[in-house]
This record gives structure tokens, sequence and C-alpha cells, in this order.
């Protein structure tokens, strides 16, 4: 059977409205009601929340005796107000592991505890070229000199902590989304392009008026930046999980923007390999452009499961995103063809 079509300009309505929805790890609510609000269009989903705040979207299939799960995470990166500094500015502690570097320069929004939410920017303590010539160029980036610049008149701790900023408020980063000839670039691609993949996936089958093969949950996490998104949340009944997150491109890597990739293997060791050639099985059958690769420095929520001590073959398939943590960009071709993978999976 051919797989059902997929709409992309409501994958790509989907995904740009996600990416403009701040989500850091710890404060990622507004993407899981965002997603859990699309799914509610479809009334064959049954629908709960997770005492730890995940969404889990069940669909009953045609059979129910090997339930599945596919995991895709709504949280992002970010960062928390460490400290207020005798200046007004903040000093900041990282949400999920990336470099300053990437975030430098970069326009934010504090979101402030006992205020309104207050603009500003990420900036090196030593910023101007004017004041510190050289030094702007060779600091090293670190927690100790990074800073958050307030668009609010502050010079003083107390003037900040009259804007209601407080330590442990949440800082978003902007993600700057923009379309153009197919590109879609963002900070935040990982992982809500793939949650946008399966919200598409299910807008496909639903839309052929057909059900997956077998009962399956759709499970979108809230704690993936730091390791234990998908611990908990998977029906223990189920039997294969595959969690849908972005490919690494880079030097070496097979991946790349207009492909799906599958991950053998990554920091957290190899995939379970019936479940893989299962899934390089039906992109073959399929026809859908993929590539199979290994990534160096990369942890998923399928292994977050297995180190729970779930009882399930894993593997991992998404788009490559060029830039991951860091000025993401990916490509409408490798959207869809993760979106009909997860199709063909669901159909399978
Ligand atoms: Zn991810």
């Amino acid at each position: 059977m051919p797989l059902p079509p997929v709409d992309t300009e409501y994958l790509l309505d989907f995904l740009s409205g996600l990416l403009n929805t701040p989500s850091p790890t710890g404060l990622a609510e507004p993407a899981i009601a965002f997603t859990e609000h699309a799914f509610g269009e479809y009334p064959e989903l049954n629908l709960k929340r997770t005492r730890k705040g995940a969404l889990v979207a069940e669909w009953r299939g045609v059979n129910s005796e090997a339930r599945r799960a596919l995991t895709a995470h709504a949280d992002t990166l970010g960062a928390m107000v460490k400290e207020i500094k005798p200046n007004g500015r903040l000093k900041m502690t990282k949400i999920g592991g990336y470099a300053w570097n990437t975030v430098e320069g970069e326009g934010c929004m504090v979101l402030a505890s006992a205020g309104s939410p207050v603009r500003g920017s990420i900036l090196l303590e030593m910023a101007s070229g004017h004041v510190y010539g050289t030094k702007v160029n060779e600091a090293k980036r670190e927690d100790d000199n990074m800073e958050v610049r307030l668009d609010a008149r502050t010079s003083s701790l107390d003037e900040t902590q009259a804007l209601g900023i407080r330590v442990g408020d949440y800082i978003v980063f902007d993600p700057r989304v923009e379309i153009t000839n197919g590109f879609v670039r963002s900070r935040h691609l990982d992982d809500k392009a793939c949650v946008a993949c399966l919200v598409a996936a299910v807008k496909g089958l639903h839309d052929a008026s057909l059900k997956p093969a077998q009962t399956t949950y759709f499970h979108i996490s809230n704690y993936e930046e730091v390791g234990h998104g998908a611990a908990a949340g998977i029906p223990a009944e189920v039997t294969e999980l595959v969690s849908v997150d972005m490919a690494a491109v880079g030097e070496g890597q097979t991946s790349d923007e207009f492909h799906a990739t599958l991950c053998v293997k990554d920091s957290g060791g190899p995939y379970h390999h019936g479940l893989s050639q299962k899934m390089r099985q039906l992109a073959e059958d399929y026809n859908i452009p993929y590539k199979v690769d290994i990534y160096p420095y990369y942890g998923s929520d399928g292994e977050a499961f297995w180190r729970a001590g779930g009882d399930v073959a894993v593997a991992l398939i998404g788009p490559g995103v060029d830039a991951s943590h860091n000025y993401e960009r990916t490509h409408l071709e490798a959207l869809l063809a993760t979106t009909k993978w997860v199709l063909a999976y669901l159909m399978s």
C-alpha cells in the first residue's frame, strides 16, 4: 500500500508555531500544550499528560499484541538566572549542553517570576571592541564572563529585582525562525522538527482514514536535553520504541539536510540491531531518502528509557540538522523523509 500524502503546509505551519513557543527544559509546558492542541484535532487519539509533564497520545491500532511507541522532545536548550550582579546585569547557568559562543549576541527573554517578561541580549562582559580590544576575541566564553544585558533601565541589583527578576528565572533564546527555498533555519529544530514530523504523520494517516497497524503511543518528552526525558512515560507493555530526533551533520558524518538518518550508534552505544534493520528495510521499500550514521557526541531519549530499565527494542531516526545546538538549519526534504518514515513504520 502506498504511503498517504504529507500535508507540507500543515507541517511547516505547525513547526514554526512550535519553534516560536518558548520551552526550555523545566518550563516546556507551553510547547507540550501547543502539541496537545494539535493532537486534539484527531478524535482517534487518546491524550494524557504524565505526572512529569510529558504528553502521551495513544492511537488504537488494527492490532494490539505488539504495541509501539515513538518519542520526540518538545523541550529545548535555554538558561536560568544564576545571579543578579551588582551592576544589574544577570549571570546565567546553562540548561542543556551547548557552548556559550553559540548564543553570544542572541536576543533573549527573561521570564521574570515576579513581573512581566523582560527583553535582553546575551553578551560577553567585555563586549565592546573599542574598550577591550583584542580581549573580545581572546576571552574564553564561560559562565563567569557571559551576561544578560537587560533592555530596561537598571544599573543595580535592586533595580533589576524591582523588574520582578529573581535567581532561578528562565531565560529563553530568540529562535529566529526563517523559511527560505525549503530551508528551515531556527534554533531548537532539535527536536521540534521531529515533533512536527510526528504530528504531520498522524494527520497523514488520519486524512487517509487509516490507523496504525499496532496500537501506538506518541510520547512528547519534556526533559530530553538533560538526559532523562523518556525515562518515564513509555507504557511498560510497549515492545518497540522509535526515538525521533535530529541527525548530526558535519565533517565525517553521512547525514545531511536533505535526508532522514538511521543512527545505529551514538555515545550510549549501539541501538537495537533488529529494529534498526526493520527501519532500514522500510526506507528501502518506500524509497525514502535516508542515510545511516553514527553520532560521536549524542544521546537520545531511547537510551534514557533503556537506562531506566525499559525492556524494548530501540531505534533512532530523524532529519539531518546542520549546526546542531547552535543556530540550526534543516530542509523540507529531510522533514518529509522523516514523516514518511514514521508513516511507513505506523503502517508496517
Ligand atoms: Zn534532541
